[in-house]
């Protein structure tokens, strides 16, 4: 499949629609998850095109994972879950519904579980106060 520069992703990059923000470099965009998982769900991406891991340029994706921990770190600073899981799909077959490279940052909070992959949208408010409190703990680094 050839990457389709208007995927949504790309567009949020380019500032064509917008997203909740919670960090951006000149490389990656942070921001968060409009169907969160749990609380605090946040995804990153590297600036440049590139559907998956396995297309994307390696510094890019090198760029990625540094921005990935963190977010990631910042996360389990803001919100203290006892677990966090990171996960990045290539492929329809392997769960991938947005084809722009992407990694998924997602508390665990135990006791509560994790809701199901891109089906509820949670409102801009909620979303802005958990960012908030990533780009908090950033700050606090
Ligand atoms: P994947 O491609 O790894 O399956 O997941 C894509 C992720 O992007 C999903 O978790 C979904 O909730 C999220 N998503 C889909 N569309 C949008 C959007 O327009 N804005 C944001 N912030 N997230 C989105």
């Amino acid at each position: 499949m050839a990457y389709d520069p208007n995927n949504i992703f790309a567009r949020i990059v380019r500032g064509e629609i917008p997203c909740v923000r919670v960090y951006e470099d000149a490389d990656t965009l942070a921001f968060m998850d409009l169907m969160p998982q749990s609380e605090g769900h946040a995804l990153i991406v590297p600036k440049v095109a590139g559907e998956n891991l396995l297309d994307t340029p390696p510094e890019s994706v090198a760029a990625a994972i540094r921005t990935t921990q963190r977010i990631a770190r910042a996360a389990k600073a803001a919100f203290g879950p006892p677990g966090l899981i990171i996960t990045q799909f290539n492929g329809p077959a392997a769960g991938q519904t947005v084809f722009h490279l992407h990694f998924h940052v997602i508390p665990v909070y135990t006791e509560a579980g994790l809701r199901l992959h891109a089906r509820e949208k949670v409102s801009a408010d909620v979303l802005e106060a958990n960012a908030a409190r990533i780009r908090a703990a950033l700050l606090a680094e």
